[in-house]
């Protein structure tokens, strides 16, 4: 439990002290220059400056706090991957969320709600079986259920058998939870500022300084800045930064896009997703129905969002769910997602010595937020990858050791 509220309460000087310092001039050298301000790279400063009492860092960031993906998501956390390297990852970073009200001393909000991964057709059930199978052997709460246990479980959801995709049965994952995205950035980056980070908004780096092979520092549009180490954090954007140090990643950025509706009494307490469908959907503590769909079928690095979006996504929503037929949207955004060929992310060393990567975050990065943190500053401090990353390495491609997470993927791509 987060005792801020009672702290604050019992507090004889108001107002409480700001989140985050103002931002201040930025200094000629840091030890660390992290680029990207969402809640990976607050993660990693938090944990880079606690566990290493590395406190040296800069962290820019082009726009303001935690505002692109971090701020774009549908806040969804599981770990029923279908990979043994992708379950132990993700399921690290449930493990880290579990605790992380308290950890942090803030509320995060987090709601272990059960995640369902419905299946319409006899192969969805071949795969939710293989990834019940996975996620068991190394001790993930992962089950195949059948629709009588689905309805027992979610009342409200339609199991008639005269739809055009019926219910066959789920991949049902008790852990599976949703937070508070915001609060998640903000509670990183408040406890990595109270140890020295600097977080600067409306940074924009615009050339990686590099020299014999090695990375020196970054030019910014407020300055030139030094630095031994720097680490790219810029989901979104992870190929065109990449492009600025000197290399390719295997990435395609596409537009994904989620909507709101105007909150109403609690009814759905479960996180539902239909691959078939491609919808998935949960209630957020306020009452709104979180709901998203696939990514949008072509590259463009574009936040706009669109009517076709809308209509697809919402008339599949009615199959599954036929009484929100009334319900009014309240807000429909889109945030970049960086698509890597085998559906997991490109973490760790890079070419450019001392220059490290955290991409790839498709549209599956923010359950990940905690375990990049805490492996993304090992791998900073000791310049090696730390264990749980290294099946992410950026060289598996040219390897042909791919880490094949596309049968796990919420919905189709
Ligand atoms: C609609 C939608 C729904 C999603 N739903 C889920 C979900 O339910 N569960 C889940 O696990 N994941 C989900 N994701 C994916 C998740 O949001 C991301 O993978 C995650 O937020 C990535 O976090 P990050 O900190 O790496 O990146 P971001 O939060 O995107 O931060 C990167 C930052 O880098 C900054 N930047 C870029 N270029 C530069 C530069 N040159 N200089 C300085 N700064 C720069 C950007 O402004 C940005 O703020 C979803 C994504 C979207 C779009």
């Amino acid at each position: 439990m987060p005792f801020g509220l009672l702290k604050y309460g019992l507090s004889k000087t108001y107002p409480a002290e700001r989140h985050f310092p103002l931002a201040r001039d930025l200094k000629p050298s840091y030890d660390v220059v992290i680029i990207g301000g969402g809640g990976h790279a607050l993660a990693t400063a938090y944990y880079l400056s606690r566990d290493y009492g590395i406190t040296n860092v800069a962290i820019l960031e082009k726009g303001y706090l935690a505002g692109g993906n971090t701020a774009r998501n549908t806040a969804i956390i599981r770990s029923n991957y279908l990979t043994p390297e992708g379950v132990r990852f993700y399921d690290t970073s449930v493990k880290l969320y579990q605790d992380l009200s308290q950890d942090l001393d803030y509320n995060i909000l987090y709601s272990e709600r059960g995640h369902f991964t419905l299946a319409h057709t006899d192969a969805a059930i071949r795969t939710s079986r293989w990834r019940a199978e996975v996620n068991k052997h190394l001790g993930v709460d992962s089950e195949l259920i059948w629709p009588d246990e689905i309805h027992k479980l979610c009342p409200v959801l339609n199991m008639s058998e005269d739809v055009r995709y019926p219910i066959l049965g789920a991949l049902y994952h008790p852990p599976g939870s949703i937070a508070r995205h915001d609060a998640v950035a903000w509670g990183y980056g408040r406890g990595a500022t109270r140890r020295g980070v600097e977080i600067h908004q409306l940074t924009e780096v615009t050339e990686i300084l590099q020299e014999s092979g090695k990375v020196k520092g970054v030019v910014t549009n407020r300055g030139t800045v030094y630095a031994n180490k720097v680490l790219q954090a810029t989901a979104g954007s992870s190929s065109l930064v990449a492009k600025l140090a000197g290399f390719k990643l295997p990435i395609r950025t596409i537009p994904l896009q989620a909507c709101v509706s105007l909150p109403v009494k609690p009814f759905l307490d479960q996180i539902i997703v239909s691959g078939s469908l491609h919808v998935y959907i949960s209630q957020s503590s306020r009452g709104e129905l979180v709901m998203g769909g696939s990514t949008d079928p072509y590259g463009v690095y574009s936040t706009r969002s669109t009517l076709d979006f809308k209509e697809g996504l919402l008339g599949h929503m009615l199959e599954l769910l036929p009484f929100l037929g009334e319900m009014k949207l309240n807000r429909q955004w889109a945030g970049m997602a960086d698509m890597t060929p085998d559906f997991s992310p490109c973490m760790g060393l890079t070419p450019l010595e001392n220059y490290y990567i955290d991409s790839g975050w498709g549209t599956w990065g923010f359950k990940a937020t905690p375990v990049c943190g805490l492996t993304m500053s090992y791998t900073v401090a000791n310049n090696k990858p730390h264990e749980l990353i290294e099946p992410f390495r950026l060289s598996r491609f040219e390897e042909m050791k791919q880490v094949g997470e596309k049968g796990a993927a919420s919905v189709g791509h």
